[in-house]
């Protein structure tokens, strides 16, 4: 008999089960229930259209058998069971290669993470066994296989025998040691109460044969002689789980802590959820849903990797683990699932997808999602923050994209940090806020607030006392760009021309000023050489020498951004050096004008703008020519 090896990722995770000290090694009871309910599933999907399975939806069944003398455990079904090559692959090999990518320096913690997260399924039977034996026989076979291992060794397939299609797993459970206690898998009451645990919403019977006792039956003669009676053990086979679907049950017969466990084993997320809702929806759309937004960003939430979506059943039965079209991308983050009897059971992925019902479903849930966001923020503020920590750049994201289709809708879940008290704010509290000659809501951007708070295109807006919204986040200012104004009030960002603060004065006169020193303004430009489009004198610089702002559709910190990503082609802002004509520094250059000294108005002209872009968390271009300077100054 040949004796086949594991893949090596398989492997790995065999050998971490094995020897994992993972403090609730009881879920491997969880996770082959559930493959097993799984494979029903399967056949019970089957059995709706094809007469031929035989079977009716009372007849499916897991069944559970522990057998104290031999010390095993056996969990069986009568789903849709594996063949020779499915045994191979499903049983050989883990589809969830990525969970090995983790390491911590804690083996507990480690352990912890990948069986939590992932929920490992069939090998964590390897916490608790030293050998798992697999008799399966797939429907519409007529052969069966059995998988044998002892861990990480290898396995072998070789041909059993098994009547009806179905699957039994049957577990050699370790010695028990000082430290763990295996042989409490083998009693009654600790099975039932595990499955009360973790599977008491699974929608077949799990059902076992329970030993009790009774009196046995007296004669005339004993019962006379009030004689003490003799008892005798009797077999019972008990249903162990409710089977109810905790969606299906009354919102009142439930508990908070009902709701979060059942995420928790759901979702393999040891994090409470934010929120929840359990929704029992009738009229245009029928359906039951359970909403949850969790607590923390899962680690792969903003990548590629993350898959949205809500579980979708009809009528209890299970028809997509992650049903996409259910949730819009601003709201990926929600976890839950969906029951409707309105949607058919044999519908495929492909009709699935243009379901008018299913869009009807949809809109119903997208509004529930953000009406329940909604009354967190106005509710429970510290909550709301904690969610926007999380959450918040996906609902950004979601202003701007789909070209700010969607921007009405999400608008008012915004939060940005304000100069006030550096407090997040809504739009709405920011509106509110303002003073009535205030005309713009002023924005700022950069790499975090104490950044920002330091930039100095916001002394002028400052300093007429008006709130400014700092953008830290790159997706920030292309999201306000989208909206472009909130109840009537336009966005403005500091580094704009016309900041609507300046009196007409005031501006006559730096015009004046202007045309004054063109000279001296062009043979800055000069010096430049093409690196500004523009050189000004400011209207909003207070006490510092420079700025950089720029004209047209990119600012700089888009340039920034834009340029951060993979494209071929850079994007470059056009460059606006503003000069602060009240500074001192301003005087010097007018002075070296005068003078004629051009070469030395060109040096400084450098270093003025060097220093500009290093204000703005800019690189500069040619960082030794800079130090140089310095030097020469020095
Ligand atoms: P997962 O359930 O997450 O896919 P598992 O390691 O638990 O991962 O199981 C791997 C695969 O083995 C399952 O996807 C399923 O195809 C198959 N499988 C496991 N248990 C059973 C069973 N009782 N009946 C039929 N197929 C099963």
């Amino acid at each position: 008999m040949e004796t086949k090896q594991f893949k090596a990722e398989s492997k790995k995770l065999l050998d971490m089960m094995i020897h994992s000290i993972y403090t609730h090694k009881e879920i491997f009871l969880r996770e082959l229930i559930s493959n097993a309910s799984d494979a029903i599933d399967k056949l019970y999907f089957k059995s709706l259209t094809d007469d031929k399975v035989g079977l009716n939806k009372e007849d499916f069944a897991v069944w559970i058998t522990p057998d104290k003398e031999a010390r095993t455990l056996k969990i069986s079904d009568n789903g849709i069971g594996m063949t020779e090559e499915e045994l191979e692959n499903n049983l050989g090999t883990i589809a969830n290669s990525g969970s090995l990518k983790f390491k911590t320096e804690n083996k507990l913690e480690e352990d912890n993470q990948i069986i939590g997260q992932f929920g490992v399924g069939f090998y964590s039977a390897f916490m608790v066994a030293k050998k798992v034996t697999v008799i399966s026989k797939a429907y519409g076979s007529d052969k069966a296989y059995q998988w044998e291992s002892e861990g990480v060794d290898g396995y072998t397939i070789t041909e059993a025998e098994k009547k009806n299609p179905g699957t039994d797993i049957i577990l050699e459970l370790i010695d028990d040691t000082d430290d763990e206690n295996y042989t409490e898998f083998l009693d009654e009451y600790r099975i039932k109460s595990l499955i009360r645990k973790y599977s008491d919403y699974i929608r077949f019977p799990i059902k076992m044969e329970v030993t009790h006792s009774r009196p046995k039956e007296q004669t005339e003669e004993e019962k006379e002689a009030k004689k003490a009676p003799e008892y005798e053990d009797y077999i019972e086979v008990e249903t162990l789980n409710s089977m109810t679907p905790l969606w299906k049950k009354n919102k009142s017969e439930l508990k908070d802590e009902d709701y979060k466990h059942f995420y928790t084993e759901k979702f393999y997320d040891y994090t409470e959820p934010l929120k929840y809702a359990h929704v029992k929806n009738e009229g245009n759309a029928n359906y039951n849903a359970l909403l949850y937004i969790p607590g923390k960003a899962p680690f792969d939430y903003y990548s590629k990797e993350y898959e949205k979506g809500l579980q979708l059943y009809s009528n209890g039965v299970l028809i997509m683990d992650k049903c996409a079209d259910l949730l819009p991308d601003y709201f990926s983050f929600v976890k839950g699932l969906v029951d409707s009897e309105d949607l058919s059971l044999n519908i495929s992925r492909e009709m699935l997808q243009h379901d008018r019902q299913l869009k009807v479903i949809a809109k119903s849930i997208e509004k529930t999602i953000s009406n329940e966001l909604k009354k967190m923020l106005k509710n429970e503020r510290e909550k709301y923050e904690e969610f926007w920590k999380a959450f918040g750049l996906q609902i950004k994201y979601g202003i701007y994209s789909d070209y700010g289709m969607n921007k009405e809708k999400l608008q008012d879940l915004l939060l940005f940090t304000s100069s006030k008290e550096k407090k997040l704010v809504t739009l709405d509290e920011y509106v509110t806020g303002m003073r009535e000659d205030q005309k713009y809501i002023y924005y700022a951007t950069g790499g975090s607030a104490d950044r920002i708070e330091q930039l100095p295109q916001t002394e002028l807006v400052k300093d007429n006392g008006f709130e400014i919204l700092y953008l830290t986040d790159s997706v920030d200012e292309f999201a306000v760009k989208t909206l472009r104004s909130y109840k009537d009030k336009e966005f403005k960002s500091v580094s704009a021309d016309d900041l609507g603060l300046e009196t007409e004065e005031k501006k006559e006169e730096i015009k004046a000023k202007e045309e004054e020193n063109s000279g001296l303004l062009a043979d800055i430009a000069s010096a430049l050489d093409g690196k500004v489009s523009k050189v000004i004198l400011s209207q909003r610089l207070k006490s510092h020498p420079v700025c950089l702002t720029s004209e047209g559709e990119i600012s700089l910190e888009m340039e920034k951004i834009l340029n951060s990503m993979p494209v071929d082609q850079k994007v470059k802002a056009q460059r606006v050096l503003e000069i602060n004509p009240e500074h001192e520094i301003f005087g010097k250059l007018k002075a070296l004008d005068a003078d004629e000294n051009k070469e030395k108005l060109g040096k400084y002209s450098k270093l003025l703008y060097d220093q500009a872009l290093l204000i703005e968390g800019l690189p500069i271009e040619d960082p030794v020519e800079f130090s140089n300077l310095i030097c020469e100054l020095m």
